[in-house]
This record gives C-alpha cells, sequence and structure tokens, in this order.
C-alpha cells in the first residue's frame, strides 16, 4: 500500500487506465494527437497559478497571487547604458553560442554570490542555467525514473511539483512548522518509505523564505536535516531563490555548506535582479555536475550568452547588493502592510509571519474551501492562489498562499478588505 501522503502512482494501473481510456475519449475529440502523446505529457496541465495570469493580471483586480518580483526600481538608465556598451564592446560575444555550462566569468562571480550562504565553492562546480526552473527539470532528469519518490515540504513550490509529475515521479510531503521542515516527521517518513520498498531519490527543499509558506528552516534544523539524509542515501535539493531577500537577518548557511557531497544547491537572479534575463544555477558534487551539463547540452546548447554577460558586467560594475537591500525594504514594507490587512480585516484566519521573500500561507476558518471561493473572490476584485496548488495529493482546501511582492502597500490592503469580504460571505452561506 502506498504511504500517506503519496501519490496516485504506478501501483495504481486499473484506477489510471480508467481515468486515461475516459480523458481519451474526450481527447480525442478535441485533439487529434491525443493519442500520439507520451504517457508523461498526460499528466502535464496548467497549474493554478498559471491558469490564474490571465485574470488575475486585469489591472481592477488586486492580485495576491503571482510571486512576480517587483521591479520597477532597477536602475533601467544604468541597464540600457551597460547594454549598448556590451553590445559596442562584446557583441561578438555575448550574440554568439557559448559553452554549456555557462561563462567562467560568471561562475566564478556566482561563487562570490554564494558566500553570503556561507558556501565554499568551485567555479568548476557551478552550472548556469536557464534560471533555476530549468534546473530543477535538468536534476529531475537526470534522477528521476517513472514511480520515484521525491520527498517535499508540505506544501511545496507548484514549479516544482509540475517537473516531478513530468518525469512521473511521487511526490511524499512532509510537514512544516514555524521553523520550517520537522526533522523527527522527515526521518519517519523516509524510515517509513524504506520499509515499504520505495526508496526515496530526493528531498526538494527551500529552506528560506519558502514559497508557499513563508517560513524559514531555523539554523539549529540544518544540519539535522542534512544527517538524517546522509544516513537514508537521500539526495537533497535545495532551492534558494530568496536567501539574500530577508528583512531583518543575513542569510543562515546553506544545507550545502554541511555537506558539499549530498547537496544539489540552486541559485536565481530571478529575485535579487531581475526574472527577464533568465539566468539561474545549479552547484553540484563533481559527477553530478558533469551528468546537468550534458543533460543542459541536449535540452537548450547554451544558456543564453546576453543574459550571462549581462548579469556578469551588472554584478561587476553595478552596486548590486545595494539593489538588494532595496529589494528587501520594499518587501518587507509589503509584508508589514499585508500583515497589519490581515489582522485588521481578517483577524478569524491564521498566517505565517514571513521573514523575507514574498509569501505568507494564509488558514482559513474550518469548513471553509480556497479553491471552491476562488471565482468569487475574483468577482469581487481580489485575486489569491489556492492552497490545493502547493500540494501533489490533494491537500491544502483550508489554505490559501498570499503574495506581497508586487502590489503596493496601499492595494494590498485594500486586496485583503475584499478578501475578507468574500471569507465572511463564505462563512454565512
Ligand atoms: N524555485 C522557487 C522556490 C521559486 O519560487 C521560483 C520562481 N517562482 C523558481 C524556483 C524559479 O525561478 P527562476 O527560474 O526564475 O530562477
Amino acid at each position: 500500500m502506498n504511504a500517506p501522503g503519496v501519490q496516485a502512482g504506478h501501483g495504481e494501473h486499473g484506477r489510471r487506465d480508467a481515468a486515461a481510456a475516459a480523458a481519451a475519449a474526450a481527447g480525442t475529440r478535441l485533439d487529434p494527437w491525443f493519442s500520439a502523446y507520451a504517457d508523461r505529457a498526460h499528466g502535464m496541465r496548467a497549474s493554478e497559478v498559471r491558469s490564474l495570469f490571465a485574470v488575475a493580471n486585469r489591472p481592477e483586480v488586486v492580485s495576491l497571487a503571482g510571486g512576480m518580483p517587483n521591479i520597477e526600481g532597477l536602475p533601467l538608465d544604468f541597464l540600457s547604458e551597460m547594454t549598448a556598451k556590451l553590445l559596442r564592446e562584446r557583441g561578438s560575444k555575448a550574440l554568439q553560442y557559448g559553452g554549456g555550462q555557462g561563462e567562467e566569468e560568471l561562475r566564478e562571480q556566482i561563487v562570490e554570490v554564494m558566500r553570503y550562504d556561507h558556501i565554499h565553492a568551485h567555479p568548476d562546480d557551478v552550472v548556469v542555467t536557464t534560471g533555476s526552473q530549468q534546473a530543477l527539470d535538468l536534476v529531475a532528469e537526470i534522477f528521476l525514473d517513472p514511480g520515484d519518490v521525491v520527498v517535499a515540504e508540505a506544501p511545496s513550490y507548484v514549479g516544482a511539483l509540475g517537473v516531478f509529475r513530468a518525469y512521473e515521479a511521487d511526490v511524499v510531503h512532509v510537514p512544516m512548522d514555524d521553523d520550517g521542515l520537522v526533522p523527527d516527521l522527515l526521518d519517519a517518513t523516509l524510515t517509513e518509505l524504506k520499509k515499504a520498498g520505495r526508496p526515496v531519490k530526493l528531498l526538494y527543499t527551500v529552506p528560506n523564505y519558502h514559497n508557499p509558506a513563508g517560513v524559514t528552516l531555523s539554523e539549529e534544523r540544518r544540519p539535522r536535516i542534512v544527517e538524517i539524509c546522509r544516513r537514508h542515501h537521500v539526495l537533497i535539493l535545495e532551492d534558494n531563490p530568496y536567501g539574500l531577500l530577508g528583512f531583518d537577518a543575513d542569510p543562515m548557511p546553506a544545507l550545502q555548506s554541511y555537506d558539499a557531497e549530498g547537496v544539489v544547491y540552486l541559485g536565481s537572479f530571478s529575485k535579487t535582479f531581475a526574472p527577464g534575463y533568465r539566468v539561474g544555477w545549479a552547484l553540484a558534487p563533481h559527477a553530478v555536475r558533469e551528468k546537468l551539463v550534458l543533460a543542459s547540452e541536449a535540452a537548450i546548447l547554451s544558456p543564453t550568452m546576453m543574459g550571462q554577460l549581462s548579469i556578469a558586467t551588472y554584478l561587476s560594475s553595478y552596486d548590486w547588493y545595494s539593489q538588494v537591500k532595496n529589494y528587501r525594504a520594499m518587501y518587507r514594507e509589503r509584508r508589514d502592510a499585508m500583515l497589519s490587512a490581515l489582522s485588521e480585516f481578517l483577524p478569524e484566519a491564521s498566517w505565517t509571519v514571513p521573514e523575507g521573500g514574498f509569501y505568507t500561507w494564509v488558514t482559513l476558518p474550518s469548513g471553509l474551501d480556497a479553491q471552491a471561493m476562488l471565482p468569487r473572490a475574483v468577482t469581487n476584485l481580489v485575486a489569491y492562489v489556492s492552497g490545493t496548488a502547493f500540494f501533489a495529493d490533494g491537500q491544502g482546501h483550508g489554505n490559501m498562499r498570499l503574495s506581497f511582492c508586487y502590489p503596493t502597500p496601499e492595494r494590498i490592503r485594500e486586496g485583503v478588505r475584499r478578501l475578507a469580504d468574500v471569507v465572511r460571505d463564505e462563512a454565512e452561506l
């Protein structure tokens, strides 16, 4: 039998076949290529976040849904001049193909950036990717066979769940509390899965300013998580796009800093600089790094040269850390606006208190269903993401993720006020 929380997997062929037959009957009417798709494509669907984009972006809707960084404060004059100069002086390189692992010049700077996370790495062990999203895909591609188990926090980043689904892995969630992933529950889950004959390939974790939960793994728990995974021979996939965006404290040591051989660490310039460049990276043990490069070359030949050289120039010629500090100050103000609006308008709910990043995780009064309520919220001109998007096993109906990164503090307040109206109406139904 499946362990608790295991997604419908490969042991459930009967149910899957029936569902596939029903879908095929409907699918062939709409898509003449339906029967030609690989099995894994049938499991792909638009995430709840993506399908919301169109409505949530209408100007009259206050969107507390998306995780788009607020790039309005970027130094556009500097960047325009920098880009013109880059093309003038190094255009023949910036517009050409590059190596599959990424530019050494940038990898050296990435090593410096990771020092903030207490990581001491060599540029040879860094692979530049098309955002950390591609790194997630590459790690899944080289490690996951259909039916393999990935353990992830409950809840977990929707984009990672989509990748694991695409490789037909099963996700088992382990609970968090206000200090992040709970070590004893992780240990128990790994032991139970081993006993059930289902060894775990990866622990996927977002230790800092979690998307969507808003919590951070305490420093005391970090070596314990690493020790547990080492004991169970489980590779840790540490995803850290928000680590530099702490509001009050410096970053805590990355899990990678405790065990360089047991962790693949993912970083990104999307949240500390700008997502449009599409530059992220993976830091991996030697042999893993070689596989990642081969997989990446097969997928994209080389990461964007224009993006890499732009970021390398920005890091070397602009006070990039002062930009990070600007982001922190802006997001802190928005976090405060959201938490005080929640206290004022929605005291019957509970929520996490993020110390960095973009998100808070709200638990609704019992009996309310965030997924069912969403159409009514959008009618009332406010959008959020239902908690169900962040689980592989159907949990999350009583939760929602609220993002404070994009709207102004005034709009956040108005959005939470509208949301509270919807919650109150719903509770009375
Ligand atoms: N991981 C997490 C936890 C994220 O929140 C995101 C972006 N929302 C990503 C990875 C992907 O970011 P990017 O590809 O822009 O680096």
